[in-house]
This record gives C-alpha cells, structure tokens and sequence, in this order.
C-alpha cells in the first residue's frame, strides 16, 4: 500500500532513534560493498524484494525471461542482472552462516503484497534458516558452537542482555531495532527480524547461501545429529510460535480451542493444543488445507467458511457444535485478508491496515470470559472493531506478540529430538532456493497442496529419510 512506502520516507527524513546497539539497514551485502560484503569478491545467490508483489531469486547471471507453466509471462521484463555479495563480518559478535535450509513463511506473503512498511528495491528476504558456522567474530568466539556446526538461527534478533532479553522475551529485545515509526505506532519497539523490511531494523535475511547473523552468540542454537536439517529448521519461528500462540492464550486440560487458519502455525497450533490436553480442537478456514490436517491429525474438527448455510456464520456454527462456544480461540490468519467487501475496500483506500472480522469472529464465539490469542501478523489500525462484544462478555483478548524464540527453542529442540513432537507433518514439498520466487507465487496461490516448503540451497546435506524430495517447477 502506498501508505507503507510513504513511512519509509517519513522514517528516513525524521531518522532513527540512535538507541539500538546493531548497525540498521545492511539489508543487503550489496548496499556497501566496502563495508559489508566478504573481501574475496565471493558471491551467493538470494532471494530478493522487487517491489510490490515482485519477489526474485537474484542468481549470478542473467536467467533469461521467466514463462509461467500456463504459458503466461510472469516476471516479464522485471528480471535484473544484479550480484548479491557475500556477507562479511561487520561486527564483532557477528557469525556467517552457510544455509543449508530455509523456508517461506505465511508472513513473508505480507512483504510480498506490500503490506509490510518500509521495504526497499532490493531488500533480502527471509527470516527461517539454518546451515552451518561458516566463521565467528572475535567476540562471539568461545560460545556453544564453533566454524563447521549446525545451528538453526532466530527469526527475531536479540542482543542477550537488555532487560526483556535476561527475562528470555527476547522478541522485546530493545536494543536491536532503531525504527522511530514503531516507537511512535506501537509505544516500543520490538526486536530486530531478520529479512523483514527497515521496519524492523533492515536486516539481511536467510533465503540466502549466506547470512550475517548479528549478536551471533545469541541468536544460533547448535543441532545436534539426530535432528536433521528438515526438522530443526523450523525452530527458528513456526514452532516456536505454535507453542508460544497455545500457552500464551492459555489452553489448559480439557479446553475446547478454534483456531483460525490451517496453514503451517495454525496446524503446529493444533498439535501443541492437543499435546497440552484440549479435548476438541476445531480448525476454521476455506480450502483443502482443512482435509490436509484432518488427514494428519483425524480427531481435528474443521469449518470451511465458504460453505456455511444461508443466515448462518462461523459464531452461530461454532454455538452449534459447542456449548457455549469455545474456551479458547486463537488467531493464526493475520489481518491484511479480509473476507467481506467494506473492510476490502478500507484496506485498499489507506482507512485501515488490518481487518478485524477474524478477531470479532473470536470474540462473538468464544465463551464468555473465555480468552482470545492473536498470534497472525496485524500491522497498525482497524475498524469496526467490535469492543461492546469484548467488554460485556469478558472476553480477554492476547496480543501474543512475536514469540519469543529463546524462550521456548531449548525446550523444543528436546522435543523434537524424543519425538514428542515432529515438524514433518507440515512439511509438503522440497524445493530449491532457485526457484523461491516462484515459489512465493505458489504458496500465495495455496497451489500445489504447499503446506510449508524446506528450501534447499546447494550447500544443503543430502535429504534425510523420510523427507518429501526436490520439487522443480522451472523445467
Ligand atoms: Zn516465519
Ligand atoms: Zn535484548
């Protein structure tokens, strides 16, 4: 949206704050290649932003103009030849990764329609990856890895230190991000967010063959052997923000939770509800991803929206099937999708970032003082919020914020390798990282049956046993 460019210009004309302790805005190697790319002149491919509904892999050369398998042209005359460096060390608890994994995220669509502030032409996506140590800045040395280790990297950057990072919610970390826009719109600023537009501090991101990974002695949690790449990668955000949605809002023994969406969070946020004892879980959406969790976990209740009865909507249908309505209802959708015309339009002329028919949809549902988790990225403002419905019934509505990874990625990595737990149940497809712009149009489109996609990069190790193998779609 034009509004979201508009805050880049205002960010940079009135400055950042100066408070954070990490240098903004390397969101590319290439934007001072003196400073930060790696002195050899090494190159890498990567994933990057075009502008709004634009997203392309950047390789060494020029790939010659992209036809779509419908024979349409997509990318058209928009490829460029442009070469991302290699990242170096610029600070001295940087660490270089080699990614051997990354993934899209159902929040890099919200970069890719524009509706994120504050990208720029060129910016590098991606915020989930993991690889292996490629080196260490001098004051990161000494730490729980060494050159040549796994590890999977946090989406949110943390410095380790500052008030909310001793407290592990180190997705609160103040000292990372510097963006005044969001002291001003939010009261605070959250963490930095790797490859997340200059809103959250313009870092580099992971759909990359390399990253620089700031406060890298934080922010990287080694794997060990027996969890393979394809299942700790997503430590780095999708779970932790399951597991965060589900104990933040508060499911207990026996709660009955709706969960709005069935992409990857909303299906990771039905299997750590029923891990936690919810006796029903009901997911609400309106495509095969409904059959694609109850064929992975048959005890899920589904509502697609789209076929319910004339006069009848998603509250009356929750009342129906429970009494009452649920006890916890958690938003995993986000708010730039609206379902009906007037908040289309609102969006569409600036009057609103977000809908809020999910969020009022919850509220009308759940249980009387029953509480509601808002875990789907909302940027800014809404209207027609429904707050009568919020206060007379005493319904307790959650910000559940960015999870806080460092709070939860020990804990669930343990998890993961007992078993107790497994990330491959989301995981459809294996694709490679030159075709991550056409995979972002993929996902978009929910085509293909892509729940969530392990990127492969070509210094990714060998598919482990019982992973989907490689996808091409550019044949
Ligand atoms: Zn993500
Ligand atoms: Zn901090």
């Amino acid at each position: 949206m034009a509004t979201a460019q508009a805050a880049t210009y205002v960010e940079r004309a009135a400055g950042h704050e100066g408070t954070s302790t990490l240098q903004q805005d390397i969101s590319n190697p290439a934007k001072d290649a003196q400073k930060y790319a790696d002195p050899s002149g090494a190159k890498m491919k990567a994933l990057v932003w075009m502008g709004k509904n634009k997203v392309e892999v950047v390789p060494l050369f020029k790939r010659s103009c992209i036809q779509r398998e419908n024979g349409k042209d997509r990318l058209g005359s928009d490829v460029t030849i442009v070469e991302c460096p290699k990242p170096r060390i610029v600070e001295d608890r940087d660490v270089i990764v080699k990614v051997t994994g990354t993934t899209v995220c159902g929040s890099d669509l919200h970069l890719l329609h524009g509706a994120i502030q504050q990208m720029e032409k060129g910016d590098i996506l991606g915020h989930e990856f993991c690889g292996v140590v490629e080196s260490i800045g001098p004051k990161a040395m000494g730490k729980s890895f060494k050159v040549g280790d796994r590890v999977v990297a946090s989406f949110q950057i943390a410095c380790g230190e500052c008030v909310y990072c001793k407290d592990k919610l180190s997705s609160q970390c103040e000292r990372t991000s510097d963006n005044t826009i969001q002291t001003t719109m939010y009261g605070g600023r959250v963490a930095g967010i790797f490859g997340y537009s200059h809103f959250t501090g313009g870092f580099a991101g992971g759909q990359a063959e390399y990253v620089r990974v700031p406060y890298g002695d934080v922010n990287l949690l080694k794997l060990p052997d027996n969890v393979p790449d394809e299942k700790g990668l997503y430590l780095s955000d999708v779970l932790c923000t399951a597991w965060h949605a589900v104990l933040d809002t508060g499911v207990h023994k026996g709660h009955v939770v709706a969960i709005w969406g069935a992409g990857p969070v909303g299906q990771m946020t039905a299997d750590f509800a029923f891990h936690c004892g919810a006796s029903r879980v009901i997911v609400i959406d309106k495509n095969w991803r409904l059959d694609f969790l109850k064929s992975k976990y048959p005890n899920i209740e589904t509502i697609d929206y789209t076929k319910l009865g004339k006069g009848e909507s998603v509250t009356t249908r929750l009342h129906t099937m429970v009494h009452k309505g649920p006890d916890v209802c958690i938003e995993c959708a986000a708010g730039e999708y609206a379902k009906g015309w007037a908040h289309y339009f609102e969006m569409l002329l600036g009057m609103e970032t977000d809908t809020s028919e999910i969020i009022n949809e919850m509220i009308t549902s759940c249980k009387g003082f029953g509480s509601c988790g808002v875990t789907g990225v909302y940027v800014g403002y809404t209207n027609h919020f429904n707050i009568g419905a919020l206060m007379e019934r005493g319904i307790r509505l959650i910000g559940n914020g960015q999870a806080p990874v460092h709070k939860y990625w020990h804990k669930l990595l343990k998890k993961v390798e007992d078993g107790e737990i497994d990330p491959l149940k989301m995981v459809t497809h294996r694709v490679l990282l030159e075709e991550l712009d056409e995979v972002y149009h993929k996902f978009d489109k929910r085509e293909d049956g892509m729940q969530k996609v392990f990127v492969q990069t070509q210094y990714s190790f060998a598919p482990a046993p019982g992973t989907p193998a490689v996808t091409q779609f550019k044949l």
